[in-house]
């Protein structure tokens, strides 16, 4: 990290730098990636959004970027999605206002869904089904895409209209434009498709009609595809070539992204490693003439610094990072690296939420998207308003509770049972790829140190010690829940719970059954089956188990034979074998996040984890040699009236480790 003295903590200088962009200088170069919300459809929600905007460029972000609106019906993400109409543009200036009044630039976002778009019309460059989408997609007419051409004009001009500095016109993640750009998708025999020539033709022509519409001073960026990781993706020869044809266009900035959404290689998890596809934006910045804004995990500063060091691009894309904490770049100039709360890529509270038609919020930050309802409270209260207040309980909730009643200059005391901060983080953080949440931990521990708060460790308070102060906050969250399995009882060395494993108090052996297949059951079963190197910290291997390819070999920079492969005994640490369980039929973590679970049921197949659905638990027999039996009933995949009755199964281990859910 690129760094200079400043108030005894290291400050990005590389980061923190203004960019003349050619129509305007940003202070930094962190831009906040464009991400939905939940609050861009409906204008009930503008003041919401419209707190969540200023929220953000008072924290002192450079360029931030709105969640995609379409620039017609049709290209509208859901049945509800939002359309830049001029009735919804005009209500827009309540949000360039707050920006521009935290001396922040903004984009907004023309985002045409394609075949991705969520309701019963969809449209693309040829009839086709995205696996991911519930209905047919048709080919849009030679009309068709004239109207959509003027359609994000009309948008464009509608946006700079309200005050926005410019647009970004999203031509990646496997969206409209980029539907156009793959072979994969791009079927047509007229000039909009047959070779790469044509198929470039309409985002060509969405880009030259949106820079006539907004004139000279308004920023044009373009999100481009760098990667598709689809089969018959781009090359990257088109890429650049496309790259290039923009920028003659009039697009003054690249803005990089990776991958469709229906791409079976996962992009932003918690697992992939950090700026793992940098490389190819550095290839990009080295073919094109304009600034290009690298993506995809660069949540952690130092990490970005690096990128912007080694000149692997000239701005940063940051979206979840600025949910979890909007101060990030005050944060960093005030030379507060330290007290910056990580994203730690979960998505539970954001993308998840989204994709279900909820509106986004953050687990690490519960003020995120709910700034009206939250107030940030500027000033600390007066000394005579001053509370003591306990917390009890040092897990996520209670360490943000405790850092917020400080922050307002209420005198807290932090009680923890246990000797460490953290709680559940804690556990999680020994998770290969969920090593951020220990950097959640770490920045709350300062947090703590910075607003005076009182912590004792080791501690359970009594009733009447809380009695000494005015309010008392319990957040003493979850605890592994006591299975009633006959002959579960864990001893600490056979029969263990996950808080035991994880915690170090014990080593499992070399034939484990994990029962219960939620998070954390799939987290134990991760843990159980890790290389020594965590392949998050290894991207060659990384790629490797992924079959991310270079796109000059193979299109869409995806090899062949793609994706994770089921594992062997060599892919085991040890040849561990590892058998889960669970009661429901069905895939194992039906209960995970949309966005990742798929991730980890991957990552368990290619552990050559064994797994058991719809199964009924009999009992655990202590042999007496030892070793454990567990007795189960495994249901048939689908039961049928000829379908054998259940049988009675069992199974021995010399080590048992339940993994139950929490309460
Ligand atoms: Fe990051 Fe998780 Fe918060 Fe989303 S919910 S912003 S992934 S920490």
């Amino acid at each position: 990290m690129t760094v200079e003295a400043h108030g005894g903590a290291p400050r990005p200088v590389h980061l923190l730098s203004p960019l003349d962009l050619g129509r305007f200088t940003v202070r930094n170069r962190i831009v906040m990636g464009s991400m939905h919300v939940g609050l861009e459809d409906s204008p009930a929600d503008l003041e919401d959004l419209v707190a969540y905007m200023a929220e953000r460029a008072r924290g002192g972000v450079g360029l931030m970027v709105t969640g995609g609106l379409s620039p017609d019906r049709a290209g509208r993400l859901t049945r509800r999605g939002g359309v830049l109409t001029e009735r919804l543009a005009r209500r827009h200036v309540a949000v360039t206002r707050a920006v521009h009044e935290h001396d922040g630039r903004i984009l907004l976002q023309l985002l045409h869904a394609g075949r991705y778009a969520g309701h019963a019309l969809p449209v693309s460059a040829s009839r086709t089904q995205a696996p991911i989408s519930p209905v047919r997609a048709r080919a849009l007419t030679r009309w068709g895409i004239g109207r959509t051409v003027r359609a994000y004009a009309r948008a464009a001009a509608l946006a700079v209209e309200a005050g926005y500095d410019g647009v970004e016109i999203m031509g990646s993640e496997g969206y409209l434009l980029n539907q156009f750009l793959a072979p994969a998708t791009n079927r047509r025999r007229d000039r909009y498709g047959r070779d790469a020539e044509g198929r470039r033709r309409l985002p060509l022509e969405v880009a030259r009609a949106v820079r006539e519409a907004i004139g000279e001073r308004a920023l044009l960026s373009y999100r481009i595809s760098l990667l598709d990781l689809v089969p018959d993706g781009q090359t990257w020869e088109e890429t650049v070539t496309l790259a290039r044809e923009l920028t003659t266009a009039g697009v003054d900035v690249l803005s990089t992204g990776i991958g469709w959404h229906e791409a079976r290689i996962p992009t932003i998890a918690t697992s992939v490693p950090p700026a793992v596809f940098t490389p190819l934006t550095a290839r990009l910045r080295e073919a094109v003439e304009v600034p290009v804004v690298a993506s995809n995990r660069l949540h952690d500063p130092q990490i970005a610094e690096q990128v912007l060091a080694r000149g692997d691009a000239d701005l940063v894309s940051l979206a979840r990072p600025l949910l979890a904490d909007p101060e990030l770049p005050n944060r960093l100039a005030r030379g507060e690296a330290a007290r910056i709360i990580p994203c730690i890529a979960c998505n539970q509270a954001c993308l998840d939420r989204v994709f279900a038609g909820q509106r986004a919020g953050c687990v690490v930050n519960p003020r995120a998207v709910h700034e009206r309802e939250q107030r940030l409270v500027l000033h600390p209260v007066p000394p005579r308003r001053q509370r003591r207040v306990a917390v009890v309980g040092a897990g996520p909730a209670g360490l943000e509770a405790a850092v917020s009643a400080a922050q307002r200059g209420h005198s807290v005391t932090l009680f923890e049972a246990t000797g460490d901060l953290g709680g559940q983080f804690r556990l999680a953080a020994r998770i290969p790829g969920k090593e951020d949440y220990a950097r959640a931990i770490s920045a709350w521990r300062t947090r703590l140190l910075a607003h005076g708060v009182g912590v004792r460790l080791d501690t359970r308070p009594t009733a009447r010690e809380l009695q000494a102060f005015h309010d008392v906050i319990i957040a003493t969250g979850v605890e592994p829940r006591r299975s009633d399995l006959p002959g579960f009882t864990p001893d600490g060395e056979r029969v263990l719970t996950y808080a035991d494993l994880l915690e170090g108090r014990a080593t499992a052996g070399r034939r484990v059954a994990v029962i219960g297949a939620g998070g954390i059951g799939v987290d134990v079963c991760e843990f159980l089956t890790a290389p020594a190197l965590s392949l998050t910290q290894d991207p060659p291997a990384w790629r490797e188990r992924w079959g991310v390819a270079d796109p000059d070999e193979h299109r869409g920079g995806v090899r062949p034979d793609g994706g994770p492969r089921r594992g062997s005994e060599a892919t085991v640490p040890g040849g561990r074998e590892v058998h889960v369980f669970q009661r429901r039929p069905g895939k194992i973590g039906a209960t995970l996040g949309r966005t990742t679970g798929w991730v980890h049921r991957a990552e368990l197949r290619h552990a050559g984890v064994v797994e058991h659905r719809g199964v009924t638990y009999d009992r655990i027999e202590h042999l007496p040699d030892g070793a454990l039996r567990l007795h189960w009933q495994e249901q048939p995949e689908r039961a049928t009236d000829e379908a054998p009755a259940p049988a009675t199964s069992s199974w021995s281990t010399p080590w048992c480790c339940a993994s139950v859910r929490s309460r």
